[in-house]
């Protein structure tokens, strides 16, 4: 599912352009406009699930295998290795969340610190 008005959904379909970290036939990954780390790049399902509020049993695959890809894109990207390096994984949900743009990402954030406040 492709949703017209999403930016997202742009930026996967190459109508707007991102600075691409990775793709697959159902991930796109490409680095976060206004970085809070070092490191900071958003990894989407192809597919328009607007948060992780509408996920369902059937996506339950597809958002293991993000999490999964994630250590090896940010090692790709410059984290350094786990544990002295790592990074920070963070999906905003909702208005509260801390949500802005309405098609489920995985923000992934590292590099040397200190860059974030713990909490
Ligand atoms: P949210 O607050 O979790 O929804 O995060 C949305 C993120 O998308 C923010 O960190 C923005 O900086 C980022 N962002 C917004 N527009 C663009 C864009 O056009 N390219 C890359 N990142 C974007």
């Amino acid at each position: 599912m492709h949703d017209s008005n999403c930016l997202f959904c742009k930026i996967i379909a190459g109508q707007i352009p991102s600075r691409k970290v990775y793709e697959d036939e159902e991930i796109f990954a490409f680095h976060d406009i206004h970085p809070w780390a070092p490191v900071h790049f958003l990894m989407v399902p192809k597919l328009h699930i607007p948060s992780m509020a509408q996920v369902q049993p059937e996506h339950i695959g597809l958002l293991g295998r993000m999490m999964a890809l994630a250590p090896r894109l940010a090692l790709e990207q410059g984290c350094n290795p786990y544990p002295e390096g790592g990074f920070r994984m963070v999906v905003n949900t909702g208005l509260e969340g801390g949500q802005e743009i309405h098609h489920l990402h995985l923000h992934v954030m590292g590099g040397p610190r200190p860059w974030f406040k713990k909490g």
